[in-house]
This record gives structure tokens, sequence and C-alpha cells, in this order.
């Protein structure tokens, strides 16, 4: 993406921003199904990375299904013209009553807990479906993003496969599909390919399954030398060791992920104005005109995000703390190197595209701001920037005597 229209989007719709580059974002869908050579695969993007309408669009376009973790998840991806067996749907301790609104909007339901387990086979028994497995294999270097380790919430522990088992014969259950997601930032294709097996061992047992979804969590750079997972020999790899498995079970079974970081990080980029430059007996601030609250990652998980100065690139370089103008402690990134910054210069945080507009708030009563998608050179604004209006619509003038 040329600074050049990256500016000129802020000229148009102000700041802070966020702008996407579709192009990079068919170009990741592009390079991550080409990566494997297998006979069936599907894709399911996971909105919660990104959910604007567009970006669902786009995905749809190329033929990707969409992963959701909520019913209202579920609902945006409809909206966006997905059909409903192109929804995978994959909560983690929702109420049985919004598994029972998902059924009834016929998208594919995958079970993370035994309790909920006997309930669908006892009052769906006809109704496919995926079970989540934990395989305790931690991966990742954040606590909170590795999902697949010994403690964590998700899934039904590979521990207890005989008790799936135990109720799914009872109860006749259809198993379709067997999940996995062990978390976000595996590098290494050898902790996939064992966990793998661990997946293989459990499909095995269940003679309905068709379809094996792997989950996520491939790394994407954040620093310009980060390592990141190379999805083409990761490809090569995987795809190795599952058509080994199809051939050992003479069966052709779908291979299915759903990635939401690899689609869309590095095609999003996050701008924001500096009000002010001061100096401290300790260091010099760049203040911006957003906070945590419209971009909270660094703060969030001590993320990097690579900075530069958009409209000042060539600048003598400086370092400086980037920080934000919420009431506490609001820090982007710390002793960083930047061309100088100046008044009103617009400073691009990148790979801004997944968790970070989904994770915006209102907090300091500061409105969220807008999105803006570059396809093919055009800018299209996706979302407008809220309003004081917005801030105030869902309050409730109460009959109260003050
Ligand atoms: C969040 C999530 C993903 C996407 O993970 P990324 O690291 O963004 O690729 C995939 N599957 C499930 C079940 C998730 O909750």
């Amino acid at each position: 993406m040329k600074n050049a229209s990256l500016i000129k989007a802020v000229e148009n719709f102000g700041s802070p921003l966020y702008v996407y580059d579709g192009n990079q974002m068919m170009e990741n869908y592009k390079q991550f199904t080409n990566a494997f050579k297998v006979n069936k695969l599907k894709v399911h993007y996971a909105c919660k990375a990104l959910n604007n309408q567009s970006v669902l669009k786009l995905f749809k376009s190329l033929g990707a299904g969409l992963d959701c973790v909520s019913i209202e998840e579920v609902h945006l991806g409809l909206h966006a013209g997905y059909n409903s067996d192109d929804i995978l749907f994959t909560p983690n301790n929702i109420s049985t009553e919004e598994y029972e609104q998902a059924i009834s909007l016929g998208v594919k339901i995958n079970v993370d807990n035994l309790y909920t387990l006997e309930y669908l086979g006892i009052n769906h028994p006809e109704l496919p479906i995926y079970i989540r497995i934990n395989p305790h294999l931690m991966a990742g270097g954040n606590q909170n993003i590795s999902v697949g380790h010994i403690d964590s919430k998700f899934g039904i522990s590979i521990h207890q496969v005989p008790n799936i088992e135990r109720i799914v014969k009872k109860l006749n259950i259809n198993v379709m599909g067997v999940h996995v997601h062990t978390g976000s930032d595996i590098l290494d294709a050898d902790i996939f390919i064992k966990a793998a097996e661990l997946v293989f061992s459990v499909v095995e047992k269940f003679d309905t399954v068709t379809h094996i979804d792997f989950g996520s969590g491939f790394k994407v750079a954040y620093k310009p030398d980060d390592l990141h997972t190379n999805i083409s020999s990761f490809g090569k790899k995987f795809s190795k060791s599952f058509n080994e498995f199809c051939e050992r079970q003479g069966k052709e079974y779908t291979l299915e992920f759903e990635p939401g970081k690899y689609m869309v990080s590095n095609a999003g980029y996050f701008i924001a104005k500096a009000n002010l430059i001061k100096q401290t007996t300790s260091c010099t601030f760049i203040g911006l005109d957003t906070g945590f609250n419209h971009f909270i990652r660094p703060m969030f998980y001590n993320a990097y995000h690579h900075i530069e100065n958009l409209t000042n690139p060539k600048g003598e370089k400086k370092v400086y703390n980037v920080v934000g103008y919420v009431c506490e402690t609001d820090s982007f990134a710390s002793d960083r190197i930047v061309p100088e910054v100046r008044k009103n210069d617009l400073i691009l945080f990148k790979n801004a595209g997944a968790y970070c507009s989904t994770m915006a708030s209102n907090y300091n009563s500061r409105p969220r701001p807008a999105e803006v998608m570059i396809l093919d050179g055009k800018a299209h604004l996706i979302r407008r920037r809220e309003t004081i209006e917005d801030l105030l619509s869902t309050q409730v003038e109460a009959e109260i005597e003050f």
C-alpha cells in the first residue's frame, strides 16, 4: 500500500482511521489455499478478527466459509450472504438457548463440552455435529492466546474421548467433524503435525466423520524481521501427513482450517495524528489523537506494531515513546525509532487488520474510528465514524428525580 493512498484516505475520511487493503486479503487467501495439496479443502474465515460486512463478502467471493464464535457473528455472516451450511459455529461457554438459535439457523455446530454433546444427542438426534478436542499442546508465546494447553477452557479433553465415544454410541450421534484449535502464534509445523496425529486417532473412532478441522494459529510477522509461518512449506508437510491418513483410512476427508489473523493482519493499517510532541525529563512523547480504546493490542497483549511516520518518512530518525490520549497508562510503543514527528504528522501502525478494530471500545466516551477498504486503487468507506449521537443512542432516559 502506497503512503500516498493512506494519506489521501485520512484526508477524505478523517483521523484516526482503519484502512484495509482488499487486494492483500485476496492474496493472503490465495496463498493459503494454494499451500495445501489435498483433494478437498475448506477454509472458514474466523470473522472475530475483523467483522466488517465488506470483508466478509470479499472472503465469500473467494469461496471461503465463515467461522463464528457467537450467534451475533452468525447473524453478521448470514447478512453478508453466507449460506448457513458454510458457517461453522465454534463458541465456548454459551447457553443452551444460544445453541438452539444456531441450530434453528442451520449452521454447523461445533460442540466443545460433554454437557452439550449429551443435550444435543437427546434433543436433536439427527443433527450432524463437530466435536472440538483439546489436545493439551502448549503452543504460542502468549498465555492469553494459547488455547490448547492443560488448563485451557476450550474443547473436550483428549483424555475424555472414551466418554465422548460412550455418549455418541448411546445416542447415535452423527459426528461429521473433528475439530482442534491449539491457539494463535504457532510457528512450528511439527507441533501441528503432532496435534494432527492425536486428532487422527480420534477421527478413527467415528465412522461418520467426513471433515477434519485444524483451526488456526498461523503466525504472521509483526516486526520486519519476525519469524512467521511459512505457509507453503507448512502446507506441503501437512498435506503429506493428511493424505497419508486418508489413504490409510481409505476415505477422502475434507481438510479444514479457520484462519483469522493470517487472512487480514497484514492487510490492515491504523493511522492516527500527532496532536503533541512532549519532552519530559526522561523521554520524548508523541501524543496521538487516539488511544487503547481504538487500538488495544499493544496494551492488552504487549504486542509490537511497527510504526512509521507517513507524512515525514525521510525525517531525521529519533527515539520516541508513542502514547495515546486515554486518561490512564496508554502506551503504543516505547523507545521506538521513527523519522522526526512534527505536530499533525500522520503515524502509521502496521498489522492492524486482525483483532484491532473489532476490539475497539468507547472508553473515555470516544467515538470509534471509521474503516476504509482500498480495492484496485479505489477507496471505499465501509464503516462510518461514530458520533456523539451513537454514544447516546443506547442510553435510556429514566424517569428518576435527581
Ligand atoms: C479465533 C479463532 C480462530 C482464528 O485464530 P487466528 O489466530 O486469528 O488465525 C480460529 N478458530 C477458532 C475456534 C477461534 O476461536
